[in-house]
């Protein structure tokens, strides 16, 4: 997998192509969409007018909350089916459960049927999303499975050293999402400018590299062509320990979004 790949979060569908395509053609090969997004046709219509070979690519889609169901088999079969369809995709790289919903109590359901998927030729690996510890030690205690990857809201504001930690502990990868902060406050930051200035970098750039060097996959998101092409280009320059000595101070425990031991939006 790319450590480096596109978000599309909030990208209508209607945009997703235009921007898809500019990612793609700037040399990003990973995509991050999801059910939720709604933009699942779109991502996939730029896949194929791009022109890029299937096996160069790397394409994430995640299982998304029913707030009226509890998921069964043949609900999760069916769902990762129409993604497939929507994407134009005969198979996936990566699928993710997108929320634990622990109050549900349905994720160990679902994370088996994703190991049936898992062993045809459709789905080379699955993960879950803004799972935490106790969800990942379940997971695993009573089903023996690990994801491969957790992806979860990490950025230098929140920075997810317990979770990073059981990752390491667990062979798990640590994907982050927003890792920009949503480019509110976190990008102004006057620790991050500075140490972006050291470097002649922008602090969108900056952060990024922050994350590879942590070794985090990041999929930031952006429709404005010239960031796309900025926020790729992070591999021309290393932070130092003084730099990461900076950014760990960051750390304010300024989640964006939701608690995941209570998030269960339909
Ligand atoms: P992000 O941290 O990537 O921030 C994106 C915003 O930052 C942009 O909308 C723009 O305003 C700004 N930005 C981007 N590049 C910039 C640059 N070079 N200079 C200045 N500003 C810049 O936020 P995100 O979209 O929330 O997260 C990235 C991806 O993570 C999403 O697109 C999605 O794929 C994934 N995600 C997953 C979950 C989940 O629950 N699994 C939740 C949120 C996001």
């Amino acid at each position: 997998m790319p450590q480096l790949g596109f978000g599309v979060f909030q990208v209508p569908d209607d945009e997703a192509q235009e921007a898809v395509t500019t990612a793609l053609t700037a040399g990003y090969r990973s995509i991050d969409t999801a059910q939720a997004y709604g933009n699942e046709a779109g991502v996939g219509r730029a896949l194929a007018a791009s022109g890029v070979p299937r096996e160069e690519l790397f394409i994430t889609t995640k299982l998304w909350n029913s707030a009226s169901e509890t998921w069964t088999r043949d609900a999760v079969l069916r769902e990762f089916d129409a993604s497939l369809d929507r994407l134009g995709l005969d198979h996936l790289d990566l699928y993710l459960i997108h929320w634990p919903r622990p109050m549900r109590d349905d994720y160990l359901t679902i994370v088996r049927v994703f190991e049936e998927i898992h062993a045809t030729d459709r789905l080379r690996a699955f993960g879950v999303s803004n799972f935490g510890p106790a969800h990942l030690r379940r997971l695993r205690d009573e089903t023996g499975i690990v994801p491969a990857i957790n992806q979860i809201e990490l950025h230098p504001y929140f920075q997810q050293s317990e979770a990073r930690a059981v990752h390491a502990e667990l062979d798990i990868v640590t994907e982050a999402w927003s890792p920009l902060g949503q480019g509110q406050g976190l990008l102004n930051d006057p620790g991050i400018g500075a140490v972006a200035a050291k470097h002649g970098v922008s602090p969108a750039q900056a952060v990024l590299r922050w994350h590879l060097q942590l070794g985090n996959v990041v999929i930031p998101k952006s429709v404005t062509p010239s960031r796309i092409r900025e926020n790729l280009d992070v591999f021309g320059f290393a932070l130092d320990e003084a730099d990461l000595r900076a950014f760990a101070a960051l750390e304010r425990g300024g989640r964006v979004g939701p608690d995941p031991d209570e998030f269960d939006a339909g």
